[in-house]
């Protein structure tokens, strides 16, 4: 029983934080404004950091350049003078040892806050400014001397994400009241025998552990269960997942090969050892009489689409159809021109479906599917959702995983006899990253490229040189090749970016290369046209091609060999990356030049610095990941997986593959967590999937 229980309201850690002692209307809106409603959510929610307070550094020896925590009293305020709001405020404090100050910008209203007197606990950067050390903006606490001090000071003190109007003095306290009376009561979900396997710090303990640790060792085993519970979770729904995938029955598709062969002999070049394992790989899936799940991992320029194209004729060839489904309208253009230039001399018939399609069009184009008329259907992600009927849907083919997410997956898996799918992404990512978010997916690597690549010169410019940069095109279209010249589309603002890439286009047409082909490629240009474009583009027909972003990925000519990005700031770094990816795919050597504008921010410096510094793809993804964070990155929310809380994907590698193997042994003993073990874990799991993975609720 819960020592702050108050009669006739609920009790346990189900309590709504309304319910408990000292918290009011006003404190539990704000704490619901993070997300907060019950107790247990607050239990589980972590601090981002603890400050170690047991060794407060004495100002004398505050070191520059390191982030430390020291605790003084301010002897002096110095807010900025009337008028010059740049100039931070200051405050100078005393400790026994010395002197320090510290200061902020913009940072007006702590004239307000602070007072002389007052004793203040800081955690912040240390540099020297003007002869004296400095904290650079660091948090701070004003220490009050009150009844629960020693929750603040003198140990590891737990630092939360705090939210308007909720310090950290009061939201501490109200944690450490949570902890006591609660975490005691959070029930366990781990299995016995598991737990002491892994050395799992029980469920309270680990909650103590990482709110209010006594010890550095106390906060890292209660670290490690709450990472480890979380991976499980996450694990164990892919698994049942995954399970239920290998359990299902499929379609077998084992046809003789011959429209395969024909493809290869018709190819000017012979696959690399790489795409040939992954071919059979997939053939293998596809001849087994359960769905493939299979995703194809490879860089840009790697070769996936005629990998793709050899299993969509595999299929094709058993007599079953085919759907190839992108993210984007834009794309499924591009996969439409890339498979009907395959497909169409194997006498595969093949079309094109998007909402962009007038209504009578698309009703033929529906019902030939549907009557079994065509072999293989392009379009978006919409081909599953709209509920498009096939007559005898055999392979999904998906490209951009990203956004294709968990659901749509089972949604797929609805349609009819189970098809398979294969999934392709040009992101590699770190094996433990996609056992997180493909852990119900086989995965297949092109970790080769074909032969001849040479790297892509990348360099960076401003304005000041567009002029040698415009020379540089000239001679490069002199000896030949072929430019791409991209603006960035921000979608907030379509028509003014349209409005920038038209004008451009106007102006290296007229003023700057009068006496060359100057194309312009854009979303809003009707199918047809953008075509046109294309096939002239890829005939040597244009020499420079100036486009919004359209031909990010998919686009395919050999004979460009230089890729001028404007505004590249404003591009994410898979994007540039991508884009870069467009050039280089002949024997020639290539350019990537971008070009930016005004003062660049941080972040946009370190993308321009990686873009600069490497063309691997494995390395670009993780400064990306790095950059946005896991969740931006994988656009989790998208992807239909729980959102990770507590656990970090980049630091907690190791655990997630302990999770990952226990998940197996769980869901290969239990495929549907019936035993009366698993109970509560079981119940975790359904609140964490919210639903998506639909359990059988019976047991
Ligand atoms: P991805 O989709 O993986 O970025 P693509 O499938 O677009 O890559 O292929 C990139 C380019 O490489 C295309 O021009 C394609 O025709 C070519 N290509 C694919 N496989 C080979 C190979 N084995 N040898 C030579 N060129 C290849
Ligand atoms: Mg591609």
């Amino acid at each position: 029983m819960s020592s702050v229980r108050q009669t006739g309201t609920p009790t346990g850690p189900g309590t709504p934080l309304r319910f408990v002692r000292g918290v009011g209307p006003r404190r539990a809106d704000q704490l619901e404004r993070k997300g907060l409603t019950t107790v247990e959510d607050a239990l589980f929610f972590v601090p981002l950091r603890h400050e170690d307070r047991t060794r407060l550094t004495p100002m004398r020896a505050l070191q520059p350049g390191q982030a430390q925590t020291c605790s003084g009293v301010i002897v002096g305020l110095s807010p900025p003078p009337r008028g010059r709001p740049r100039v931070p405020f200051s405050v100078l404090l005393r400790d026994a040892s010395g002197y320090a100050t510290a200061s902020w910008f913009n940072a007006g209203y702590l004239a307000r806050v602070l007072a002389r007197g007052q004793r203040l606990v800081l955690h912040g950067k240390v540099v020297r400014y003007r002869g004296t050390l400095t904290l650079q903006h660091p948090d701070y606490e004003i220490v009050e001397g009150g009844e629960d001090e020693h929750l603040h000071t003198g140990r590891l003190v737990p630092v939360y994400s705090s939210t308007e109007g909720l310090g950290q003095r009061p939201l501490r306290s109200l944690m450490w009241r949570l902890v006591e009376a609660y975490a005691k009561e959070v029930a366990e979900v781990l299995p016995e025998p598991v737990r002491r396997r892994r050395k799992l710090v029980a469920l309270p303990d680990a909650l103590r552990g990482v709110h209010f640790p006594e010890s550095d060792a106390a906060l890292a085993a209660g670290r490690r269960r709450l990472v480890f519970d979380e991976f499980l979770l996450l694990q164990l729904g892919l698994a049942i997942l995954r399970s239920r995938t290998t359990r299902a029955r499929g379609i077998a598709m084992s046809p003789r090969g011959a429209l395969v062969e024909r493809l290869r002999a018709a190819l000017p070049y012979t696959l690399t050892a790489a795409q040939e394992r992954v071919f059979q790989e997939i053939r293998r899936d596809m001849a087994a009489p359960f769905p493939m799940h299979r995703l194809l991992q490879g860089d840009v320029g790697s070769g996936k689409t005629i990998v793709a194209a050899m299993a969509v004729l595999t299929a094709v060839e058993a007599g079953y159809q085919a759907a190839v489904m992108a993210p984007t309208e834009i794309l499924a253009e591009q996969h439409f021109m890339t498979f009907r230039q395959l497909l169409d001399p194997l006498g595969a018939p093949i079309t094109l479906l998007t909402s962009s399609l007038a209504g009578r069009e698309r009703a033929r184009r529906r019902e030939a599917i549907a009557a079994g008329r065509l072999a293989c259907v392009v379009g978006t992600h919409a081909l599953v959702q709209e509920g498009v009927e096939f007559q005898r849907l055999g392979l999904a083919v998906v490209d951009e995983q990203h956004r294709f997410g968990v659901e749509q997956r089972a949604r797929l898996r609805g349609k009819g006899e189970h098809p398979d799918l294969l999934v392709m992404t040009a992101t590699p990512i770190p094996r433990t990253l996609a056992l997180t978010l493909y852990g119900d997916l086989d995965v297949s690597v092109l970790d080769e490229l074909p032969p001849g690549r040479r790297p892509i010169v990348t360099v960076a410019r401003t304005e000041s040189k567009r002029r040698q940069i415009y020379d540089f095109l000239r001679r490069e279209i002199a000896a030949g090749r072929q430019v791409y010249v991209v603006y960035p589309l921000v979608e907030e603002s379509e028509t003014v970016d349209l409005k920038a890439a038209t004008d451009m286009a106007r102006h290296l047409g007229r003023d700057v290369f009068p006496d060359l082909d100057v194309g312009l490629i854009h979303g809003r240009l009707p199918f047809d046209e953008k075509e046109a474009i294309m096939r002239r583009f890829k005939a040597g027909q244009i020499a420079i091609l100036v486009s919004t972003t359209v031909i990010e990925v998919g686009i395919d000519v050999p004979n460009a060999s230089v890729m001028l990005i404007e505004h590249a700031e404003r591009f994410g770094l898979s994007q540039l990356h991508q884009l870069r990816g467009r050039v280089g795919r002949g024997p020639w050597k290539s350019y990537c030049v971008l070009l930016t504008s005004g003062r660049l921010g941080e972040e946009a410096e370190r993308r321009i610095a990686a873009m600069v510094e490497t063309s691997d793809g494995f390395k670009i993804a993780e400064v990306d990941l790095a950059l946005r964070g896991p969740g931006e990155f994988f656009g989790t929310r998208q992807s239909g997986l729980p959102e990770l809380q507590i656990a970090d994907l980049l630091r907690d590698g190791a655990i997630l593959e302990e999770a990952r193997r226990e998940a197996g042994t769980i869901v290969a003993a239990d495929p549907e967590l019936k035993a009366p073990e698993h109970r509560a874990l079981r119940q975790r799991l359904l609140a964490r999937w919210r639903g998506k993975l639909a359990l059988a609720s019976a047991g």
